[in-house]
């Protein structure tokens, strides 16, 4: 970001959400000058990437694939920090792992030489073409970070004056990623390795853009990496980054109501106070902020605006201790033992709870001796769904013992009797924990239709000084696309503030 051109007075800055988004637009702000306060509806910051505590274990409730590190050094920069100072960052080696039908397991090494080895062996000639898949994925990556991603996605415009435009039939911004892929890889073990950030994060490869192979890149090439203690403990960096900019922190006050007049919020209630605002940034879910903070002639987009996205897939998670080791666990296990396509059917198009579904199992324990006590191991096990389905105990529980069929007969060893920790969390918790709308864990989904300028607007064309941030406007789901919506709101509420001088 900028520094900004004027020097500007001190503005109340309020921000409803203390995630990664609300969290790094507050920390920039508030390095500008600015009175920055983020209010938070639950106990503790950190959004989807909270953790709790329990009995010597600690879970990262949310996001656990620590891909793109460049965008966090970006970030700390800005703050003349770097991760190596805040926190220990370690490369995974295997990166994850992939069990396949008839528990066969594969590594997925770390070096990228290796990596190829083992494509090769998959299919023949699939290493060269993995060298063309990545070096392509690359070139996206480094055209995206520079030059697109950071790009508020007023319109088109933005887009028109860059080398980029030169270079939008190479980004396949428009493109099926689906066939992307399959130009390069025929083996659908190579396809589903290849396919799985973009499902599991997004949409059905045939709706998403070719340009989201830059996250096999990050992936495959630049590496898996885990931060020691776990995500909450890059959640706790971000708090204190913005604390120490000046950011105040009101946890357990959920904003209920922002009053306009004349096209501008005056007034940001909360249940325990009414502040003046001369600007808002929501960075929790933008249908909650639109819908249920703002009086009707005040939103932008009406309820069935948000009827007819595509939304990231809602999850069923387990969080469980266990009171042994399971030796055959990696880090990272994707279960990619049943038919892909048939699951991201029912995530998509015929929603409903899966027939056969894909599964993963983090394992974090095998790297981090803090996250569980000694001889123990803690899982976290996610299985994603479409939004919107209704989850009772009882289909919580069915789903717990099908999965943890797979997972034994895969370990070779019982793991059931051996839990003494167990939480279950699914499209309900994701509603009420954070106003998700029909649940969604990861906001809404790249897919053609929905990227850049056709996401959700990053500021009100209602109201003059509402911005957004997070996972529901641009760039995307993630941490990092996170991080790098709430650096450009933050940068689009500077220029707002520097034209009103
Ligand atoms: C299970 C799971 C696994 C994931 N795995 C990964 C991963 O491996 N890697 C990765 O990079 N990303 C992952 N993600 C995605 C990533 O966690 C999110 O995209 C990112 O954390 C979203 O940050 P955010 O700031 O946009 O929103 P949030 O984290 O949702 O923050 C919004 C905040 O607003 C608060 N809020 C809501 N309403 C109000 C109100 N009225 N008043 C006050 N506060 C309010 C909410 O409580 C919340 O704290 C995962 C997400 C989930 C759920």
């Amino acid at each position: 970001m900028h520094t900004p051109i004027h020097k500007q007075t001190s503005k109340n800055v309020g921000i409803i959400g203390a995630g990664f988004a609300g969290m790094a637009a507050g920390a920039l702000l508030a390095k500008e000058g600015h009175d920055v306060t983020v209010f938070e509806k639950n106990d503790s910051i950190g959004g989807r990437a909270r953790t709790f505590s329990e009995n010597g274990f600690t879970f990262d409730m949310g996001p656990s694939w620590y891909w793109m590190p460049d965008v966090y050094e970006r970030f700390f920069a800005r703050f003349d920090r770097a991760v190596a100072d805040l926190y220990e960052l370690k490369q995974l080696d295997p990166g994850f792992a992939v069990v396949f039908a008839d528990h066969e397991a594969v590594d997925i090494p770390a070096d990228f030489e290796q990596l190829c080895l083992l494509f090769e062996q998959i299919e023949t000639g699939a290493a060269e073409k993995l060298r063309r898949f990545i070096a392509d994925g690359e070139f996206k990556y480094r055209v995206g970070m520079d030059d697109m991603v950071y790009k508020p996605g007023h319109s088109i415009t933005e887009f028109m004056s860059l080398r980029l435009f030169g270079q939008a039939l190479q980004l396949q911004l428009f493109s099926s990623f689906s066939s992307h892929a399959r130009r390069f890889f025929k083996d659908p073990r190579l396809l589903a390795l290849i396919e799985f950030p973009v499902l599991f994060l997004g949409a059905m490869p045939k709706d998403t853009p070719a340009l989201y192979s830059l996250m096999n890149y990050s992936g495959l090439k630049q590496g898996t990496f885990y931060p020691m203690g776990g995500f909450g403990k890059v959640a706790d960096t971000f708090r204190d980054i913005a604390r120490q900019a000046g950011v105040q922190f009101r946890t357990s006050e959920r904003v209920e109501n922002l009053e306009t007049s004349a096209g501008r919020i005056r007034h940001i209630h909360t249940t325990s106070q009414s502040v003046a605002a001369d600007v808002v940034i929501g960075s929790a879910d933008y249908q909650h902020i639109e819908q249920s903070l703002l009086s009707s002639p005040d939103r932008h987009y009406k309820e069935s605006y948000w009827a007819d996205r595509t939304f990231a897939p809602s999850c069923l998670l387990f969080y469980l201790g266990v009171d042994k080791r399971i030796t055959r666990l990696r880090h990272h296990n994707l279960f990619f033992d049943q038919d892909f396509g048939l699951h991201a059917e029912e995530i998509y198009k015929d929603k409903k709870w899966p027939t056969a579904p894909l599964f993963y199992v983090c394992c974090p324990s095998v790297t981090d001796p803090s996250v569980a006590p000694e001889g123990h191991e803690n899982l976290f096990i996610l299985m994603p769904i479409a939004t919107g389905l209704s989850d009772p105990e009882s289909i919580r529980e069915h789903y717990y013992q099908l999965l943890m069929d797979r997972l034994e007969k895969f370990a070779g060893e019982p793991i059931r009797d051996h839990v003494v920790l167990k939480r279950s969390y699914c499209v309900s918790d994701f509603k009420n924990d954070y106003n998700a709308y029909q649940g969604n864990a990861y906001g809404l989904a790249n897919t053609l239709g929905q990227t850049a300028i056709f996401k959700p607007k990053l500021r009100s064309p209602k109201v003059s000084n509402l911005f957004f941030a997070g996972q529901l406007t641009v760039p995307g789901p993630g941490v990092p696309p996170a991080i790098i919506s709430g650096t450009i709101a933050a940068h689009e509420v500077l220029k707002y503030l520097n034209s009103q001088l």
